[in-house]
């Protein structure tokens, strides 16, 4: 690549698409679902999330600097769900490359992607993505990508880019420090001061969500692994990819990244190193949750409050319809009171606005989507609280999100004591601010359902008096076998425990 001269500015496009794509889920990612408020252009990408702690925020730091000329360009936003399909993969990734081709001459371009996005027409959505993006901008270019920790990252992505890494956090805590060392990183080599090469690792290995958390045992020994790695002579950047095992993909799986000063074979050591440490860790990422009643019988029990229940077969960070009334059924048959529970349910809400606040009424809620979330559930209730949704934290999110919206919103107070939050949106309660936003404090209550698995551990941990992770069917359920896959690698632990790697292979 041809360094620019050192007093030009840098020209820089920011761009985005992120989406994480449950195969197993019900309902599609389409363009209307896109276009309702997650696609921004310009100075929108700024207001929506230059104060957040997202991806794109960490790109837009680079705005301030003097010898750069940045040009936050395109984002597309969805929250996840089931496949992309063709129809808005083509219209968002077309207006992604036009405004690249329209823009430039550019030195570099910095993606946000996710990295598990899936099209319906593109299994490599995120690798279609960096490759287009390349043949139009060119070899010349600086093409930096961040990351989430669940991606599926595929030998392509690599390949068409120059740089690219993960959070190292699970919750995602982190993901606005990494997106700024990527930027760092492509203007140093847009500079010419660094030249960047890198390595993947991608062991037949999947790991559920129930051993991702990045303060856990084992995922925290490869993270300090990797931080070693990473203040190493000329080593510029390590990713611990957990991998989305809920994509029916050939990439689907976890994969190490190394990014050197024009070391490859460094890369490839550390690469290789990472993967065959989680390779002996294995049977450490076979994780189980506990059953449902068992669970709501021991939050109720608890002397001290709230417990958080994780329904984990509902997680909705996951692609997770956040419909599912598993639990609170239970809750309801075990007599459990004091119990939060959200449901996403817009006609429930319509019923609700009509009745208007004080009003007390019977209905059902939730169990709409399929037969896999459980069945509406029937409730007599008085209506506590209406409003539009929308709510902001400041303080520790997953993923760095500041401002929420959840559509219009019901809060209900149940003759049997539980409060259910119905929501327009699917939401994965990462958040106090949805509770205390509706009126309630979360101290308050003995057990708060959350849809999630480790997504609602920033917001709930320095509160929960214990987490717990429930065994709920779902399309992100606990166990793994319980999903058919058709086009992941075969063998692949642990779907074939006698899968070999590294060493062992023939
Ligand atoms: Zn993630």
């Amino acid at each position: 690549m041809t360094a620019p001269a050192a007093t030009d500015p840098l020209r820089v496009a920011l761009l985005g698409f992120h989406h994480e794509s449950n195969t197993f889920a019900p309902v599609p990612a389409t363009l209307e679902r896109f276009l309702a408020g997650g696609v921004t252009e310009g100075d929108e990408i700024v207001e929506r999330y230059g104060s957040s702690g997202a991806t794109m925020a960490g790109f837009l730091e680079v705005m301030d600097l003097d010898d750069v000329d940045c040009r936050p360009l395109i984002h597309a936003d969805l929250n996840p769900m089931g496949t992309i399909t063709e129809e808005a993969f083509e219209h968002l990734v077309g207006r992604m490359t036009s405004a690249l081709a329209e823009g430039g001459p550019w030195d570099v371009v910095l993606l946000a992607l996710h990295g598990a996005a899936v099209a319906a027409h593109q299994l490599d959505a995120d690798g279609e993505i960096i490759s287009r993006v390349r043949a139009t901008v060119g070899d010349d270019v600086v093409i930096g990508v961040a990351l989430d920790m669940h991606a599926n990252v595929s030998h392509r992505m690599v390949r068409n880019c120059d740089l690219l890494n993960t959070y190292l956090t699970n919750p995602h805590v982190d993901a606005r420090p990494r997106a700024r060392q990527i930027a760092d990183l492509a203007l140093a080599a847009a500079r010419g001061s660094i030249r960047p090469v890198m390595a993947i690792a991608t062991p037949p290995l999947a790991i559920g969500f129930i051993r991702q958390g990045t303060s856990d045992w084992p995922m925290r020994q490869l993270v300090a692994r990797a931080a070693e790695h990473a203040a190493r002579h000329g080593v510029l950047s390590v990713s611990v990819v957990e991998g989305f095992p809920y994509a029916d993909v050939p990439e689907m799986g976890m994969s190490f990244l190394a990014v050197t000063d024009d070391d490859t074979a460094l890369a490839e050591v550390i690469v290789e190193q990472l993967a065959g440490e989680a390779w002996l860790l294995r049977e450490d990422f076979v994780g189980t949750a506990i059953d449902i009643d068992e669970g709501l019988v021991r939050a109720a029990a608890s002397p001290d409050r709230p417990v958080v229940l994780l329904d984990v077969g509902d997680n909705v960070g996951g692609g997770s319809p956040a419909d599912s009334t598993h639990v609170l059924a239970a809750a309801q048959r075990l007599g459990i009171r004091n119990l939060f529970h959200s449901l996403c349910d817009p006609a429930a809400v319509e019923q609700c606005t009509t009745a208007g606040v004080g009003a007390s009424l019977a209905l059902t809620v939730g169990g709409r989507t399929d037969n896999l979330h459980g069945a509406p559930v029937a409730v007599r209730a008085r209506i506590r609280h209406l409003d539009d949704g929308k709510f902001e934290d400041s303080g520790v999110t997953h993923g760095g999100f500041r401002f929420f919206d959840a559509g219009r919103r019901s809060l209900l107070e149940t003759d049997d004591g539980h409060f259910v939050l119905l929501t327009s949106r699917p939401m994965g309660n990462t958040s106090r601010a949805e509770l205390t936003s509706a009126g309630l404090n979360p101290q308050d209550l003995q057990v708060i359902v959350a849809k999630g698995v480790q997504s609602p551990r920033g917001a709930y941990e320095p509160i929960a008096a214990e987490m717990i992770q429930l065994n709920t069917p779902g399309c992100t359920s606990a166990d793994l076998f319980s999903l058919t896959y058709r086009r992941r690698r075969r063998p692949m632990f642990p779907f074939e425990p006698e899968t070999s790697y590294g060493q062992s292979q023939p």
